[in-house]
Protein backbone atom coordinates (compact mmCIF):
# COMPACT_ATOMS: atom_id res chain seq x y z
CA UNK A 1 0.00 0.00 0.00
CA UNK A 2 3.16 2.66 1.02
CA UNK A 3 4.82 2.25 -2.34
CA UNK A 4 4.13 5.82 -3.86
CA UNK A 5 4.88 6.96 -0.91
CA UNK A 6 8.14 5.41 -0.43
CA UNK A 7 9.58 7.08 -3.27
CA UNK A 8 7.97 10.57 -2.92
CA UNK A 9 8.64 11.14 1.00
CA UNK A 10 11.10 8.35 2.36
CA UNK A 11 11.13 9.97 5.38
CA UNK A 12 7.26 9.78 6.21
CA UNK A 13 7.61 6.34 4.84
CA UNK A 14 10.10 4.92 7.18
CA UNK A 15 8.18 6.65 10.27
CA UNK A 16 4.78 4.61 9.16
CA UNK A 17 6.89 1.48 8.66
CA UNK A 18 8.75 2.07 12.16
CA UNK A 19 4.71 2.62 13.58
CA UNK A 20 3.80 -0.72 11.91
CA UNK A 21 6.53 -2.95 12.81
CA UNK A 22 5.70 -1.91 16.52
CA UNK A 23 2.42 -2.76 16.55
CA UNK A 24 3.15 -6.26 14.61
CA UNK A 25 5.63 -7.04 16.92
CA UNK A 26 4.09 -6.00 20.51
CA UNK A 27 0.96 -6.24 22.15
CA UNK A 28 -1.94 -3.50 21.58
CA UNK A 29 -3.36 -3.40 25.09
CA UNK A 30 -4.97 -0.42 25.68
CA UNK A 31 -8.80 -0.92 25.84
CA UNK A 32 -9.43 1.89 23.67
CA UNK A 33 -7.36 0.70 20.63
CA UNK A 34 -7.65 -1.98 18.04
CA UNK A 35 -6.52 -3.11 14.44
CA UNK A 36 -8.92 -2.29 11.59
CA UNK A 37 -9.24 -3.99 8.44
CA UNK A 38 -7.46 -3.36 5.35
CA UNK A 39 -10.57 -2.66 3.56
CA UNK A 40 -11.12 0.00 6.48
CA UNK A 41 -7.89 1.07 5.59
CA UNK A 42 -8.64 1.43 1.67
CA UNK A 43 -11.48 3.56 2.05
CA UNK A 44 -9.72 6.13 4.38
CA UNK A 45 -7.05 6.02 2.71
CA UNK A 46 -9.18 6.75 -0.82
CA UNK A 47 -10.21 10.22 -3.14
CA UNK A 48 -13.12 10.79 -0.82
CA UNK A 49 -10.53 12.91 1.28
CA UNK A 50 -10.73 15.98 -1.34
CA UNK A 51 -14.37 16.73 -1.71
CA UNK A 52 -16.01 19.16 0.49
CA UNK A 53 -19.89 18.60 1.21
CA UNK A 54 -20.85 21.12 4.57
CA UNK A 55 -24.09 20.31 5.11
CA UNK A 56 -25.68 16.77 4.67
CA UNK A 57 -27.34 14.50 2.18
CA UNK A 58 -29.46 15.94 -0.57
CA UNK A 59 -29.12 19.81 1.39
CA UNK A 60 -25.35 20.81 0.81
CA UNK A 61 -23.39 24.07 0.22
CA UNK A 62 -20.98 22.77 -2.60
CA UNK A 63 -21.70 21.02 -5.72
CA UNK A 64 -20.29 17.67 -6.92
CA UNK A 65 -21.84 15.64 -3.87
CA UNK A 66 -24.29 13.18 -5.74
CA UNK A 67 -21.79 10.15 -4.56
CA UNK A 68 -20.74 11.58 -1.40
CA UNK A 69 -24.70 11.50 -0.55
CA UNK A 70 -24.84 8.33 -1.18
CA UNK A 71 -22.19 7.02 0.89
CA UNK A 72 -23.22 9.06 3.78
CA UNK A 73 -26.79 7.49 3.49
CA UNK A 74 -25.16 4.47 3.66
CA UNK A 75 -23.56 4.63 7.07
CA UNK A 76 -26.37 6.66 8.14
CA UNK A 77 -28.84 3.50 7.35
CA UNK A 78 -26.11 0.83 8.35
CA UNK A 79 -25.80 2.79 12.04
CA UNK A 80 -29.15 2.97 12.21
CA UNK A 81 -29.41 -0.75 11.68
CA UNK A 82 -26.44 -1.63 14.25
CA UNK A 83 -28.04 0.19 16.93
CA UNK A 84 -31.69 -0.38 16.15
CA UNK A 85 -32.09 3.73 16.68
CA UNK A 86 -34.22 6.08 14.39
CA UNK A 87 -31.50 9.11 13.02
CA UNK A 88 -27.73 8.80 12.85
CA UNK A 89 -25.13 11.58 12.42
CA UNK A 90 -22.04 9.72 11.56
CA UNK A 91 -19.88 13.32 10.54
CA UNK A 92 -18.42 13.97 13.75
CA UNK A 93 -15.32 14.16 13.54
CA UNK A 94 -14.08 12.46 17.09
CA UNK A 95 -15.45 11.51 20.54
CA UNK A 96 -14.64 14.33 22.44
CA UNK A 97 -16.53 16.79 19.58
CA UNK A 98 -19.14 14.56 19.47
CA UNK A 99 -20.26 14.87 23.13
CA UNK A 100 -19.65 19.09 23.15
CA UNK A 101 -22.20 18.98 20.00
CA UNK A 102 -24.55 17.22 22.65
CA UNK A 103 -24.02 20.01 24.84
CA UNK A 104 -25.11 22.78 22.06
CA UNK A 105 -27.59 21.18 20.92
CA UNK A 106 -29.63 20.91 24.15
CA UNK A 107 -27.64 23.04 26.77
CA UNK A 108 -27.53 26.30 27.67
CA UNK A 109 -24.41 27.96 28.63
CA UNK A 110 -24.44 27.50 33.05
CA UNK A 111 -26.93 24.67 32.84
CA UNK A 112 -26.14 21.63 35.33
CA UNK A 113 -24.50 18.54 33.83
CA UNK A 114 -23.50 15.21 35.96
CA UNK A 115 -21.07 12.70 34.79
CA UNK A 116 -18.74 10.35 36.23
CA UNK A 117 -15.73 11.87 37.64
CA UNK A 118 -12.75 11.96 35.34
CA UNK A 119 -10.57 9.76 38.66
CA UNK A 120 -13.53 7.52 38.84
CA UNK A 121 -13.65 6.63 34.97
CA UNK A 122 -15.34 9.17 33.41
CA UNK A 123 -14.14 11.38 30.71
CA UNK A 124 -13.02 14.69 30.16
CA UNK A 125 -15.93 15.27 28.40
CA UNK A 126 -18.53 14.46 30.97
CA UNK A 127 -18.16 17.89 33.21
CA UNK A 128 -13.96 17.86 34.02
CA UNK A 129 -13.11 20.85 35.42
CA UNK A 130 -10.72 21.73 32.93
CA UNK A 131 -12.86 20.91 29.65
CA UNK A 132 -15.27 22.76 28.03
CA UNK A 133 -17.91 20.52 29.46
CA UNK A 134 -17.03 21.52 33.08
CA UNK A 135 -16.07 25.88 32.61
CA UNK A 136 -18.90 26.35 30.32
CA UNK A 137 -21.72 24.52 32.26
CA UNK A 138 -21.88 23.67 36.06
CA UNK A 139 -20.61 20.22 36.63
CA UNK A 140 -22.26 18.08 38.79
CA UNK A 141 -19.80 14.67 38.92
CA UNK A 142 -20.89 11.24 40.50
CA UNK A 143 -18.73 8.32 41.59
CA UNK A 144 -18.25 5.16 42.25
CA UNK A 145 -18.07 2.96 45.17
CA UNK A 146 -15.29 1.31 47.10
CA UNK A 147 -16.65 -1.96 45.04
CA UNK A 148 -16.13 -0.35 41.87
CA UNK A 149 -19.98 -0.08 40.86
CA UNK A 150 -21.62 2.94 40.43
CA UNK A 151 -23.27 4.70 43.34
CA UNK A 152 -26.66 4.79 42.66
CA UNK A 153 -27.54 6.50 45.97
CA UNK A 154 -25.82 9.22 44.86
CA UNK A 155 -26.82 9.63 41.25
CA UNK A 156 -30.11 9.81 42.49
CA UNK A 157 -29.87 12.53 45.06
CA UNK A 158 -27.98 14.60 43.46
CA UNK A 159 -29.85 14.56 40.46
CA UNK A 160 -32.83 15.20 42.71
CA UNK A 161 -31.20 17.88 44.40
CA UNK A 162 -29.68 19.97 41.17
CA UNK A 163 -32.45 18.69 38.58
CA UNK A 164 -29.59 18.48 36.04
CA UNK A 165 -30.37 19.02 32.54
CA UNK A 166 -28.07 16.52 31.36
CA UNK A 167 -26.98 13.27 32.93
CA UNK A 168 -23.90 11.05 31.25
CA UNK A 169 -23.80 7.80 31.38
CA UNK A 170 -20.73 6.03 30.30
CA UNK A 171 -16.83 6.09 30.46
CA UNK A 172 -13.10 5.39 29.78
CA UNK A 173 -12.64 3.14 32.56
CA UNK A 174 -15.36 1.09 34.03
CA UNK A 175 -15.15 -2.40 33.94
CA UNK A 176 -18.45 -3.27 35.15
CA UNK A 177 -21.79 -3.55 32.85
CA UNK A 178 -23.53 0.28 32.68
CA UNK A 179 -26.84 0.06 34.13
CA UNK A 180 -28.93 2.30 31.59
CA UNK A 181 -31.93 1.45 32.66
CA UNK A 182 -31.33 2.64 35.58
CA UNK A 183 -29.91 6.10 34.57
CA UNK A 184 -33.22 6.46 32.38
CA UNK A 185 -35.47 6.25 35.33
CA UNK A 186 -33.48 8.70 36.99
CA UNK A 187 -33.13 10.95 34.05
CA UNK A 188 -37.16 10.71 34.01
CA UNK A 189 -37.68 11.32 37.58
CA UNK A 190 -35.79 15.16 37.05
CA UNK A 191 -36.63 16.06 33.55
CA UNK A 192 -32.60 15.07 32.27
CA UNK A 193 -31.69 14.08 28.99
CA UNK A 194 -30.15 10.64 29.48
CA UNK A 195 -27.14 10.23 27.16
CA UNK A 196 -25.32 6.94 27.01
CA UNK A 197 -21.79 7.66 25.14
CA UNK A 198 -20.89 4.00 24.42
CA UNK A 199 -17.65 5.04 22.80
CA UNK A 200 -16.10 1.73 25.13
CA UNK A 201 -18.47 -0.61 24.56
CA UNK A 202 -20.23 0.42 20.73
CA UNK A 203 -18.58 -3.23 19.32
CA UNK A 204 -19.95 -5.29 22.05
CA UNK A 205 -23.13 -3.94 21.80
CA UNK A 206 -23.31 -4.63 18.48
CA UNK A 207 -22.25 -7.96 18.91
CA UNK A 208 -24.56 -8.80 22.02
CA UNK A 209 -21.85 -8.84 24.71
CA UNK A 210 -23.34 -5.55 26.31
CA UNK A 211 -26.78 -4.54 26.99
CA UNK A 212 -27.91 -1.62 24.33
CA UNK A 213 -28.90 1.49 25.70
CA UNK A 214 -31.48 2.18 22.66
CA UNK A 215 -34.52 1.35 24.84
CA UNK A 216 -33.46 3.84 27.69
CA UNK A 217 -31.03 6.46 26.46
CA UNK A 218 -32.38 9.72 24.43
CA UNK A 219 -29.03 10.63 22.86
CA UNK A 220 -25.97 7.62 21.88
CA UNK A 221 -22.79 9.08 21.46
CA UNK A 222 -20.01 6.94 20.44
CA UNK A 223 -16.64 7.06 18.53
CA UNK A 224 -15.95 4.22 16.25
CA UNK A 225 -12.33 3.43 16.30
CA UNK A 226 -12.36 1.38 19.96
CA UNK A 227 -14.35 -1.86 20.10
CA UNK A 228 -16.31 -0.75 16.43
CA UNK A 229 -13.11 -1.56 15.13
CA UNK A 230 -13.44 1.31 12.41
CA UNK A 231 -11.19 4.39 11.81
CA UNK A 232 -10.95 7.61 14.01
CA UNK A 233 -14.43 9.32 13.98
CA UNK A 234 -17.67 9.23 15.87
CA UNK A 235 -21.46 8.79 15.85
CA UNK A 236 -24.51 10.83 17.49
CA UNK A 237 -27.50 8.87 17.66
CA UNK A 238 -31.15 10.11 18.31
CA UNK A 239 -33.42 6.94 19.95
CA UNK A 240 -37.43 6.65 19.97
CA UNK A 241 -36.97 7.91 23.54
CA UNK A 242 -35.39 10.88 22.26
CA UNK A 243 -38.18 11.45 19.74
CA UNK A 244 -40.26 11.51 21.95
CA UNK A 245 -39.09 13.73 24.84
CA UNK A 246 -38.15 15.70 21.70
CA UNK A 247 -39.11 15.82 18.55
CA UNK A 248 -37.09 18.46 16.81
CA UNK A 249 -34.08 16.41 18.67
CA UNK A 250 -32.72 14.92 15.55
CA UNK A 251 -32.49 18.31 14.15
CA UNK A 252 -30.98 20.15 16.56
CA UNK A 253 -28.03 17.37 16.97
CA UNK A 254 -27.43 17.69 13.23
CA UNK A 255 -27.14 21.64 13.58
CA UNK A 256 -25.04 21.81 16.43
CA UNK A 257 -22.47 19.56 14.59
CA UNK A 258 -22.96 21.89 11.84
CA UNK A 259 -23.14 24.59 10.93
CA UNK A 260 -24.01 25.84 14.65
CA UNK A 261 -21.03 23.79 16.46
CA UNK A 262 -18.01 21.79 16.44
CA UNK A 263 -16.97 21.50 12.54
CA UNK A 264 -17.23 22.34 8.88
CA UNK A 265 -17.24 19.97 6.21
CA UNK A 266 -17.37 16.43 6.30
CA UNK A 267 -14.48 13.94 6.34
CA UNK A 268 -16.16 11.45 3.52
CA UNK A 269 -12.78 9.34 3.74
CA UNK A 270 -13.85 9.10 7.61
CA UNK A 271 -17.38 8.37 6.41
CA UNK A 272 -17.28 6.00 4.03
CA UNK A 273 -14.32 3.93 6.52
CA UNK A 274 -17.48 4.24 9.16
CA UNK A 275 -19.57 2.87 6.66
CA UNK A 276 -17.60 -0.46 5.62
CA UNK A 277 -16.74 -0.66 9.26
CA UNK A 278 -20.11 -1.30 10.23
CA UNK A 279 -20.98 -3.58 6.95
CA UNK A 280 -18.19 -5.96 9.09
CA UNK A 281 -19.95 -5.54 12.09
CA UNK A 282 -23.26 -7.35 10.91
CA UNK A 283 -21.76 -10.55 10.30
CA UNK A 284 -21.72 -13.80 12.49
CA UNK A 285 -17.62 -12.94 13.09
CA UNK A 286 -18.09 -9.72 14.44
CA UNK A 287 -20.71 -11.10 16.72
CA UNK A 288 -18.02 -13.78 17.68
CA UNK A 289 -15.69 -11.19 17.85
CA UNK A 290 -17.27 -9.32 20.78
CA UNK A 291 -18.18 -12.32 22.87
CA UNK A 292 -14.21 -13.79 22.39
CA UNK A 293 -13.30 -9.98 23.94
CA UNK A 294 -15.12 -10.20 26.42
CA UNK A 295 -14.15 -14.29 27.24
CA UNK A 296 -10.16 -13.42 26.87
CA UNK A 297 -10.85 -10.22 29.40
CA UNK A 298 -12.31 -12.34 31.69
CA UNK A 299 -9.73 -14.90 31.43
CA UNK A 300 -7.25 -12.44 31.54
CA UNK A 301 -9.10 -11.08 34.95
CA UNK A 302 -8.69 -14.23 36.83
CA UNK A 303 -5.72 -15.25 35.77
CA UNK A 304 -4.53 -11.75 36.88
CA UNK A 305 -6.19 -12.15 40.09
CA UNK A 306 -4.81 -16.17 40.97
CA UNK A 307 -0.67 -14.71 40.11
CA UNK A 308 -2.02 -11.90 43.61
CA UNK A 309 -2.32 -8.88 40.99
CA UNK A 310 -5.29 -6.98 42.42
CA UNK A 311 -8.16 -5.43 40.09
CA UNK A 312 -10.60 -2.41 40.76
CA UNK A 313 -13.83 -4.37 41.31
CA UNK A 314 -11.78 -7.68 41.45
CA UNK A 315 -13.01 -8.61 37.67
CA UNK A 316 -14.49 -7.23 34.78
CA UNK A 317 -17.73 -7.40 32.49
CA UNK A 318 -16.34 -6.24 29.81
CA UNK A 319 -13.30 -5.81 27.55
CA UNK A 320 -11.06 -4.50 30.19
CA UNK A 321 -9.11 -4.42 33.68
CA UNK A 322 -8.07 -2.12 36.06
CA UNK A 323 -4.90 -3.12 37.65
CA UNK A 324 -4.69 -1.54 41.08
CA UNK A 325 -1.25 -0.49 42.24
CA UNK A 326 -2.14 1.22 45.59
CA UNK A 327 -0.16 -1.71 48.18
CA UNK A 328 3.25 -0.77 46.31
CA UNK A 329 3.21 3.10 47.04
CA UNK A 330 1.48 6.32 45.21
CA UNK A 331 1.56 6.96 41.45
CA UNK A 332 3.23 4.27 40.56
CA UNK A 333 1.17 3.49 37.79
CA UNK A 334 3.63 5.02 35.58
CA UNK A 335 6.47 2.43 36.27
CA UNK A 336 4.38 -0.39 35.68
CA UNK A 337 3.29 1.28 32.03
CA UNK A 338 7.01 1.84 31.16
CA UNK A 339 7.98 -1.34 31.99
CA UNK A 340 5.46 -3.09 29.99
CA UNK A 341 6.08 -1.08 26.92
CA UNK A 342 9.73 -1.86 27.45
CA UNK A 343 8.74 -5.52 27.08
CA UNK A 344 6.40 -4.82 24.16
CA UNK A 345 3.07 -4.86 25.82
CA UNK A 346 1.34 -1.49 25.83
CA UNK A 347 -0.99 -0.23 28.52
CA UNK A 348 -1.81 2.85 30.07
CA UNK A 349 -1.65 4.28 33.47
CA UNK A 350 -4.83 5.10 34.81
CA UNK A 351 -6.61 6.42 38.00
CA UNK A 352 -8.26 3.89 39.92
CA UNK A 353 -10.93 5.19 41.68
CA UNK A 354 -10.18 7.31 45.40
CA UNK A 355 -6.47 7.26 43.60
CA UNK A 356 -4.48 8.69 46.04
CA UNK A 357 -2.07 9.53 42.66
CA UNK A 358 -2.86 12.18 40.15
CA UNK A 359 -4.02 11.69 37.29
CA UNK A 360 -0.77 12.11 35.21
CA UNK A 361 0.86 9.85 38.17
CA UNK A 362 -2.27 7.82 39.19
CA UNK A 363 -1.88 4.45 41.00
CA UNK A 364 -3.01 2.13 38.40
CA UNK A 365 -2.87 1.26 34.75
CA UNK A 366 -5.68 -0.27 32.89
CA UNK A 367 -5.44 -2.99 30.00
CA UNK A 368 -8.15 -3.90 27.76
CA UNK A 369 -8.52 -7.22 25.15
CA UNK A 370 -10.14 -5.86 21.77
CA UNK A 371 -6.82 -5.23 19.92
CA UNK A 372 -5.30 -8.73 20.75
CA UNK A 373 -8.18 -10.78 19.94
CA UNK A 374 -8.81 -8.88 16.82
CA UNK A 375 -5.24 -10.91 16.11
CA UNK A 376 -7.03 -13.90 17.20
CA UNK A 377 -5.85 -14.63 20.62
CA UNK A 378 -8.01 -16.70 22.79
CA UNK A 379 -8.11 -17.54 26.70
CA UNK A 380 -4.57 -19.73 26.48
CA UNK A 381 -2.82 -16.34 25.12
CA UNK A 382 -4.51 -14.29 28.34
CA UNK A 383 -3.49 -16.88 30.82
CA UNK A 384 0.41 -16.40 29.56
CA UNK A 385 -0.15 -12.53 29.01
CA UNK A 386 -0.89 -12.44 32.58
CA UNK A 387 1.88 -14.60 33.81
CA UNK A 388 4.23 -11.74 32.18
CA UNK A 389 2.05 -8.96 33.50
CA UNK A 390 2.15 -9.99 37.16
CA UNK A 391 5.95 -11.05 36.60
CA UNK A 392 6.98 -7.31 35.43
CA UNK A 393 4.74 -5.74 38.36
CA UNK A 394 6.88 -7.63 40.65
CA UNK A 395 10.14 -6.80 39.12
CA UNK A 396 8.98 -2.69 39.45
CA UNK A 397 7.12 -2.75 42.44
CA UNK A 398 9.54 -1.50 44.93
CA UNK A 399 9.93 1.90 42.79
CA UNK A 400 8.89 4.64 44.66
CA UNK A 401 7.79 8.22 42.79
CA UNK A 402 9.54 10.99 44.84
CA UNK A 403 8.04 14.29 45.42
CA UNK A 404 9.37 16.92 43.95
CA UNK A 405 9.52 17.87 40.05
CA UNK A 406 12.96 17.28 39.33
CA UNK A 407 13.84 14.76 41.27
CA UNK A 408 10.64 12.63 39.68
CA UNK A 409 12.48 13.43 36.26
CA UNK A 410 15.63 11.98 37.56
CA UNK A 411 14.27 9.28 39.13
CA UNK A 412 11.99 8.25 36.13
CA UNK A 413 15.30 8.32 33.83
CA UNK A 414 17.13 5.82 36.65
CA UNK A 415 14.25 3.94 35.75
CA UNK A 416 13.82 3.42 32.54
CA UNK A 417 17.69 2.71 32.52
CA UNK A 418 17.61 -0.24 34.71
CA UNK A 419 14.68 -1.19 33.12
CA UNK A 420 16.03 -1.34 30.10
CA UNK A 421 18.86 -3.44 31.05
CA UNK A 422 16.74 -6.17 33.15
CA UNK A 423 17.21 -9.10 32.61
CA UNK A 424 13.33 -10.60 33.07
CA UNK A 425 12.03 -7.89 31.00
CA UNK A 426 14.47 -8.59 27.98
CA UNK A 427 13.46 -12.26 28.08
CA UNK A 428 9.70 -11.19 28.69
CA UNK A 429 10.21 -9.11 25.65
CA UNK A 430 11.60 -11.91 23.51
CA UNK A 431 8.40 -14.40 24.45
CA UNK A 432 5.96 -11.41 23.48
CA UNK A 433 7.87 -11.23 20.14
CA UNK A 434 7.84 -14.16 19.12
CA UNK A 435 3.77 -14.80 20.00
CA UNK A 436 2.85 -11.20 18.42
CA UNK A 437 4.58 -12.97 15.47
CA UNK A 438 1.94 -15.41 15.59
CA UNK A 439 -0.72 -13.36 15.32
CA UNK A 440 -0.43 -11.16 12.60
CA UNK A 441 -2.54 -7.63 12.06
CA UNK A 442 -5.98 -7.96 10.32
CA UNK A 443 -5.69 -8.34 6.05
C1 LIG B 1 -12.60 7.74 23.88
C2 LIG B 1 -13.76 8.39 24.53
C3 LIG B 1 -14.25 9.63 24.08
C4 LIG B 1 -13.50 10.54 23.15
O1 LIG B 1 -13.11 10.11 21.97
P1 LIG B 1 -11.99 10.87 21.11
O2 LIG B 1 -12.23 10.32 19.76
O3 LIG B 1 -10.68 10.49 21.71
O4 LIG B 1 -12.23 12.33 21.21
C5 LIG B 1 -15.41 10.11 24.65
N1 LIG B 1 -16.06 9.42 25.60
C6 LIG B 1 -15.61 8.25 26.08
C7 LIG B 1 -16.37 7.54 27.14
C8 LIG B 1 -14.44 7.70 25.56
O5 LIG B 1 -13.99 6.55 26.04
Amino acid sequence: MLDKIKQTDPEVYELIEAEIARQKGGLEMIPSENHTSSSVLEALGSRLTDKYSEGYPGKRYYAGNQVIDKIENLAINRAKKAFSVPHANVQVYSGSPANTAVYLAVCELGDKVMGLDLPDGGHLTHGWKINISGRYFKRVPYHVKEDGYIDFEEVRALAQEHKPKLIWCGATAYVREFPFEEFAKIADEVGAYFVADIAHIAGLIIAGAHVSPAPYAHIITTTTHKTLRGPRGAMIMVTERGLEKDPELADKIDAAVFPRGVQGGPHNHQTAAIAVALGETMTPEFSEYGKQIVANAKALAAALIDKGVKLVSGGTDNHMMLVDLTKYGVGNGIFVQEALDMAGITVNKNTIPKDPGSPFYPSGVRIGTPAITTRGMKEKEMEQIAGWIAAIIEEVKDYQLPKGKEARAAYLKEFDDATSKNETILSIKKEVTQLAENFPLPQ
